[in-house]
This record gives structure tokens, C-alpha cells and sequence, in this order.
């Protein structure tokens, strides 16, 4: 079992497979590229997989795929295969914006995919474009419905931005209502690659738009092994609001990442981490496990961002590059 310096036991790794993308969210990197990873810098899919079986062995159930954009990231479907065929009750699962799903969707549900995640901000086609710079409405629309006739098991991820996509937070649940998709809205995480002066929604914001339509939704009692707080609507529909600016977020984290280039993060607000990359390539895997430890006992207790104004600071990591 893998536990960090706090107690907190960890069965959860998320693996970035790329830092690119083929978006530019203003909250992620409205301004890259200007100089990717070179490709030889990454770790191979056989690479990533020695590190994932051995964390597996170590206590790992749940590995989720993530970016940058995964499905930009040639031969994914074969390495959610190696996975699913090394462990197929672990709840192996992909965060991805959605755009290349329509092509996607039905050879990663066979390579084992059992669950995705899908960025949604907005059902507007406009405000869709004008947070992704890019016109990218309907493609991902499609990639949904693909994802969902695959027999995926769907969640839409929505970051509300103020000013720009914060009107459309209802019509966004609406969509997932009717749809039968779980939806979360995530609290923007300020960091310094993100567009200037972006300003997030925080809790009490996304749940004060929420109630000019459903005034009467209650609080879900927490399940510590989600992100989210649910709420649930008088029809029974839940939503959930990840809020990371909240001072016990972290009391319950279980997950570790792994960048595309071998660097095991402890905390998504830190620059902390520490590479696998020569143990595995190496095959020195009892190394690349006891880095593992390591970086779980010297993890954070918390975050920074925080809901007290003056104290709310800036983070110096990339979304792209952790994974969210
Ligand atoms: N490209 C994929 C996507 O967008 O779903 C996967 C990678 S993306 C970094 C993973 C998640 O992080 C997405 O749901 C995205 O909305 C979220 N994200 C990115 N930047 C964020 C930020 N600054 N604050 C909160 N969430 C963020
Ligand atoms: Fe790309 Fe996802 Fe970041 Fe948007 S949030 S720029 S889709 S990695």
C-alpha cells in the first residue's frame, strides 16, 4: 500500500502521455507553443507501462490517461491495451477535450477504456471557440456522442470563467441531465500559464447560477475518494463542484502524476518532483518504486490556492504538462 508523509493512502496515478494539444484554453496554455518536449525526451508507451505495472503492484487501482492531449499521442488505444491486459479490474479511465473522439471513441472502449472525462465548457459555439481559440463545438459534440454510443462511462469536466463562459454553466448541466453524463465544475486554478487576468468562478459563484434555475439543490454527504462535493437537484440529478481554493481539499487526496517525460509529481500546485526516466529505461524498476516512495513522503500537505483573497496564490505549474 502506498501512504505519504500525512497518512493519506494513494491508489490513484494519473499519466500524462503528451504536454501537447491542439487547443489553447485560456486557463491552460492560450499561448504555447513556443518550444515542446522534443519527442526523444519523452518515455515510451513500454517505458510508462513498467512504472504502471509496478505501481500497480504497489497498490495502484485506478490509472487515468491524460495531457496535453492524449489522443494526439499515436498508439494510445495499444497501450490502454497493455494495461487493461496486465490488470482488468483496475478503473482504467482518459481525461481528453473531446475534438479526435469521433474516431477514437469505439477502438479505445475494445483496447479496455472503461471511463472518460470530457472538457465541456460551453455549449455556446462561440464561447467554445473563443476559450479553446479554436472552433471546436461540434467536433467535440460528436466526440461525446461517439464516447457514449462506445458505451463509455461519460463526465464532462466545465471550468467556469468569469465573463465568459459563467452564463452558460446552467445550459451545460442541462445538456449533462439530459444526456445522463455526471458533470463537474472545476474551480480555476490560477497559475502562471494561464491567459492574464483570467478570473475563475469560485464555489459559492458556480452554485449561486446553478440556483437562478434549481433554486432547491442540497449537499451530497462526501465521498472522500471523489475530487468533487456532489450536489444533488430535487429530480435526484447530481453535480459536483471540484473546489480546490477550499482549505480541506487536500485532507483526502490519493493520487500521485506521472509526466510524459518521467517526472513523478507529488502536488499539482508544486514544482516538486522527481524523475523515473533513467530507472526504468534502465529497467532498474525496485529504483523507480523507491523514487515513488520517496516523493509520497516528501508530498505536501496541501495546496496553496486558497479562498481568503490576499493569501489566493499564483502556481508556476502547467496544467498541460501535469495532467490536471
Ligand atoms: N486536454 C485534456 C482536457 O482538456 O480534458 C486533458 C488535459 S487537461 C490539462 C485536464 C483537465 O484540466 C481538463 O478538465 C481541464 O479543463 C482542466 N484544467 C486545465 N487548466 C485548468 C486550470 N487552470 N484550472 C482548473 N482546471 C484546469
Ligand atoms: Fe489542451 Fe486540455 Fe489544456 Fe485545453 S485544458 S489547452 S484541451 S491540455
Amino acid at each position: 500500500m502506498l501512504i505519504d508523509g500525512f497518512g493519506r493512502k494513494h491508489d490513484y496515478l494519473r499519466v500524462s502521455v503528451t504536454e501537447r494539444c491542439n487547443f489553447r484554453c485560456q486557463y491552460c496554455m492560450p499561448e504555447k507553443p513556443f518550444s515542446w518536449v522534443p519527442k526523444e525526451n519523452l518515455l515510451s508507451y513500454e517505458d510508462l507501462f513498467k512504472f504502471i505495472k509496478a505501481s500497480i503492484d504497489e497498490g495502484i487501482k485506478k490509472v487515468r490517461i491524460t495531457g496535453g492531449e492524449p489522443l494526439l499521442r499515436e498508439g494510445l488505444e495499444q497501450f490502454i491495451k497493455m494495461i487493461y491486459d496486465y490488470k482488468n479490474d483496475i478503473d482504467l479511465a482518459l481525461t481528453t477535450n473531446g475534438f479526435l473522439l469521433p474516431n477514437a471513441a469505439q477502438k479505445l472502449k475494445d483496447a479496455g477504456l472503461k471511463r472518460i472525462n470530457i472538457s465541456l465548457d460551453s455549449l455556446n459555439a462561440a464561447t467554445a471557440a473563443k476559450i479553446a481559440q479554436k472552433d471546436v463545438l461540434e467536433t467535440v459534440l460528436e466526440g461525446i456522442q461517439a464516447a457514449a454510443d462506445a458505451g463509455l462511462k461519460i463526465k464532462i469536466n466545465c471550468v467556469p470563467i468569469k465573463g465568459i463562459n459563467d452564463v452558460d454553466l446552467v445550459e451545460v448541466l442541462d445538456f449533462c441531465k439530459s444526456k445522463g453524463y455526471v458533470v463537474r465544475f472545476i474551480e480555476f486554478m490560477e497559475n502562471n500559464h494561464a491567459k492574464d487576468g483570467a478570473k475563475g468562478l469560485n464555489s459559492d459563484e458556480i452554485k449561486a447560477i446553478i440556483a437562478t434555475k434549481y433554486p432547491n439543490f442540497k449537499m451530497v454527504p462526501r465521498d472522500n475518494s471523489s475530487p468533487a462535493q456532489y450536489y444533488e437537484l430535487e429530480d435526484g440529478f447530481q453535480f459536483g463542484i471540484i473546489e480546490p481554493h477550499k482549505d480541506d481539499f487536500c485532507a483526502a487526496c490519493n493520487r500521485i502524476r506521472l509526466t510524459a517525460e518521467g517526472f513523478l509529481i507529488p502536488c499539482l500546485y508544486f514544482e516538486d518532483a522527481m524523475s523515473i526516466k533513467d530507472a526504468v529505461r534502465s529497467n532498474n524498476i525496485d529504483e523507480a518504486v523507491a523514487i515513488l516512495k520517496k516523493v509520497l513522503a516528501g508530498k505536501p500537505e496541501k495546496n496553496k490556492w486558497s479562498n481568503k483573497k490576499d493569501d489566493n496564490e499564483i502556481s508556476t505549474r502547467a496544467f498541460y504538462q501535469t495532467g490536471g
